[in-house]
């Protein structure tokens, strides 16, 4: 039988205007920084950092931080057991030991009171997500790395201008990593970009973007030609990315306020079965502010969950689960069998269904999604 329901995917990408995606006419990209420049200073301005790299992607920027720390065998790194690979296989990658924090059950964040007793003498840096943009519990966090000299890292790939008690998450660390991944807010197709609000991470960072060349000086026409002079790799992000992230960067507020509208869309009408016990929705408190990245339900079971992705797929209504933790990736079994407390996002994350959410997302279909998942509740009662 022919599948005549609308069909509504999981993600969508925001609309260009067809007059700046006219990547044809960059006059001189390969020397002049333009649009990189542009986007640097339109998020430095918002973010009050000390600098702000255009990267290829958040992964890439996560690798500057590890440069930037000097990471080596016998290091130790805190994550969240609950984040994307990269977050901590940056680290890893260069010989640290990832330790791995569980989550709390509300906000799917990494459990700030299960931190301390992971430091020891070797932690050299605590890197932190904040799930779907509501954010960790940084002050508290800020408080330990203060006290005990750890680095904090945020990364910021879901969180992009959200914001913890009016202020913007991302300028709590010494150093934060955005991403403009296709599958976030604001997107290049794949970009980045590093957040640096330490000043003594400013002129290394220039160079390990830059190959391991001092070329920014030669930018400035500090020296009259560029030479290695460091650590580093093709982190950059390439002018005709920059130029269509640009565009998506000025109508930040726009994408994100529809993105917010669907997430409280979604919070109001499935509240009921939150009431009823049925499944569990994000939690946002007064002191967030959140940028709409992901709508979750977190379900009874593994079983229920795959039963609704697929009952919902029949509607062709596209849902997604999420990460696997980090704990339980081959990697991490096979080279660290370190036995860890990881038992919250172990469970959590075999029942977390995200809902379809994008810029422009009718209320029409997402009207849909709600009924859909209403009624599957009550055939399964
Ligand atoms: C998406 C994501 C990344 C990876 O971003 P890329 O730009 O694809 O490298 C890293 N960390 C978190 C928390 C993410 O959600």
């Amino acid at each position: 039988m022919k599948n005549y329901s609308p069909f509504i995917p999981f993600n969508k990408l925001p609309e260009l205007k067809r007059k700046n995606s006219n990547i044809y006419n960059l006059k001189t990209f390969d020397t002049n920084q333009k649009y990189s420049n542009l986007c640097s200073s339109f998020i430095k301005k918002i973010y009050s950092s000390k600098d702000v790299l255009m990267t290829n992607s958040c992964t890439s920027a996560l690798e500057i931080c590890s440069y930037l720390l000097n990471t080596k065998k016998g290091d130790e790194i805190i994550f969240s057991n609950y984040t994307y690979v990269t977050t901590a296989n940056s680290f890893v990658s260069k010989g640290a030991t990832p330790v791995f924090a569980d989550i709390r059950s509300d906000t799917l964040n990494i459990d700030e009171k299960k931190i301390i007793r992971l430091i020891n003498k070797k932690t050299k840096a605590i890197v932190i997500n904040h799930y779907g943009s509501i954010s960790s519990e940084i002050g508290v966090i800020q408080k330990i790395c203060k006290k005990r000299k750890i680095v904090l890292i945020e990364d910021i790939a879901e969180s992009i201008f959200s914001k913890f008690k009016n202020k913007y998450l991302g300028s709590f660390g010494d150093l934060s990593t955005i991403s403009f991944h296709q599958t976030k807010v604001i997107t290049c197709g794949v970009g980045g970009a590093l957040l640096i609000n330490n000043k003594k991470y400013l002129k290394k960072a220039r160079y390990i973007l830059d190959k391991g060349t001092n070329r920014c000086d030669f930018d400035k026409k500090s020296v009259n030609k560029y030479r290695w002079v460091s650590y580093g790799s093709s982190f950059g992000l390439s002018e005709i990315q920059a130029k269509i992230l640009f565009y998506q960067l000025k109508k930040f507020k726009k994408i994100i306020q529809t993105r917010v509208s669907a997430f409280n869309f979604y919070l109001k009408n499935l509240s009921i079965l939150k009431k009823n016990k049925i499944i569990q929705l994000p939690k946002v408190t007064k002191f967030n502010r959140i940028n709409g990245a992901i709508f979750y339900l977190i379900l009874k079971s593994e079983f229920e969950r795959d039963r609704l992705i697929s009952y919902l797929e029949k509607f062709n209504i596209f849902c997604k689960t999420h990460y696997e933790p980090l704990n339980e990736s081959p990697f991490y079994k096979k080279n660290f069998s370190k036995q860890i407390d990881t038992n919250i996002s172990n469970r959590l994350s075999r029942r977390i269904l995200r809902l379809p959410i994008y810029y422009k997302i009718s209320k029409i279909s997402q009207k849909r999604v709600c009924k859909k998942i209403k009624v599957f509740f009550n055939e399964n009662k």
